[in-house]
C-alpha cells in the first residue's frame, strides 16, 4: 500500500492509513516479524551543554525501516508494541544496543564521557523483572550505570505509585539516572516530582517552539527551569530548531539542549564522528596544558 517515491525508495509512512483496522493488524504482525528478523535499528541524537556547546550525551531513538512502507515513526509503532506486550522485547533490544554502543564509545577515548538516554514506557516499568534486566544489560555491556539515563513521561508519576516508586528507587541505588520526558505536557504535581527520585527534566518541544526571541512566551520555560533549580534537577530543552531559542534558553539558565538545530537523530557512526572530533580537540587542549621538555 505504500507509495513509491519517484526515486524508487519507499515513501515515508502515511499515518492516516493506520486508522484502518486491517492496516493496524498488518502493522502488528509486521512488527512481530520485525522483532524476530531484527529489522529495528537504534538512532542517536546528540545533547549539548548550552553554555560551552560541548557534546554531553545522546538519546537512543528506535527506528523501523519497514521493507515496504518506509520508515514507520515510533509514535505509530511504539503504542502498538505497548498494547500487544511487544514493548518488553523492543525495550530490551533498544537498551542492549544503547548500552553496548555506549560502552564502545567509552572505549574509543577517555576524553569524552557520553551519557546515553533510553526511552522506557510505563509498561516496562511496571514489569517486575525490569530492574534486573537493566542491571544484567549493564553488566553484560560493561557500560557504567552512572552514564545511563532512563527517560519516562510524567504519566508514571501518577500511575501505580507504589510499584513505580520502588522501581525508581532501585535505579537510584544502582546509579542509573531518571529523566522526565516531555515535561510540562502532563499533569504531575509538585509533590509527586518532589517525592520521586528524578534527576532530569526534559522541557517539552512545544514550550521551546514558542521561544521566538521576542521575550514573550518565555514564562513557561522560565518556570520549569526555576523548578528544576529548586529541586536540584538538570534541565534539558528539547526540539531546538532556531538559534534565537538558544539565546533565550541560555538567558533563562537552562543547562542542556537537543534539537534539529544541533543535530538530527542518526546512526551510531554519526555520533562516533562527533565524539572523535570532540576527543581530538580535548586531547589537543590537554597536551597544550602540559609543559614540553
Ligand atoms: P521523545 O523521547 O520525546 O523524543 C524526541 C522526539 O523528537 C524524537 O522523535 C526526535 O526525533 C524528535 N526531535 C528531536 N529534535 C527535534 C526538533 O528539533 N524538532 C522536531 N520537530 N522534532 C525533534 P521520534 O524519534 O520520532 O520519537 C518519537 C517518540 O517515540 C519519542 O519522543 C518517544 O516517546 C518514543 N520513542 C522513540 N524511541 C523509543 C524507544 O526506544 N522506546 C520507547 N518506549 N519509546 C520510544
Ligand atoms: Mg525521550
Ligand atoms: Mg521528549
Ligand atoms: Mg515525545
Amino acid at each position: 500500500q505504500a507509495k513509491e517515491r519517484r526515486d524508487g525508495r519507499p515513501a515515508v509512512y502515511d499515518p492516516s492509513l493506520h486508522h484502518e483496522l486491517l492496516d493496524r493488524m498488518t502493522l502488528e504482525s509486521d512488527l512481530r516479524r520485525a522483532l524476530i528478523d531484527q529489522e529495528l535499528e537504534v538512532h542517536y541524537q546528540p545533547t549539548y551543554m548550552l553554555d560551552s556547546g560541548e557534546l554531553v550525551g545522546v538519546e537512543a531513538l528506535v527506528r523501523w525501516p519497514h521493507p515496504e512502507r518506509g520508515m514507520v515513526p515510533p509514535d505509530v509503532f511504539v503504542p502498538i508494541a505497548e498494547q500487544t506486550g511487544m514493548i518488553h522485547e523492543l525495550g530490551r533490544f533498544v537498551l542492549s544496543q544503547a548500552c553496548a554502543q555506549g560502552q564502545e564509545w567509552a572505549e574509543l577515548s577517555p576524553f569524552v564521557d557520553l551519557t546515553v538516554s533510553v526511552n522506557v514506557s510505563v509498561k516496562q516499568l511496571q514489569r517486575r523483572e525490569f530492574v534486573a534486566e537493566v542491571q544484567e544489560t549493564l553488566r553484560e555491556s560493561g557500560f557504567p550505570p552512572q552514564r545511563l539515563v532512563l527517560e519516562m513521561t510524567e504519566s508514571i508519576l501518577v500511575s501505580d505509585t507504589e510499584t513505580i516508586l520502588r522501581t525508581l528507587r532501585a535505579f537510584k541505588e544502582m546509579g542509573v539516572r531518571i529523566a522526565i520526558d516531555d515535561f510540562g505536557t502532563g499533569y504531575s504535581s509538585l509533590s509527586y516530582l518532589h517525592n520521586f527520585p528524578v534527576d532530569i527534566l526534559k522541557i517539552d518541544r512545544s514550550f521551546v517552539e514558542r521561544l521566538s526571541g521576542t521575550g514573550a512566551e518565555e514564562s513557561l520555560v522560565e518556570t520549569i527551569v526555576h523548578l528544576g533549580r529548586t529541586l536540584k534537577l538538570e534541565t534539558i530543552a528539547e526540539g531546538i530548531e532556531q538559534p534565537e531559542q538558544i539565546h533565550a534558553l541560555r538567558r533563562l539558565g537552562c543547562e542542556q539542549a537537543q534539537g534539529y538545530h544541533f543535530g538530527r537523530p542518526g546512526p551510531a557512526e554519526t555520533v562516533t564522528q562527533l565524539m572523535l572530533a570532540t576527543a581530538a580537540r580535548r586531547e589537543a587542549q590537554a597536551d597544550a596544558a602540559v609543559p614540553r621538555h
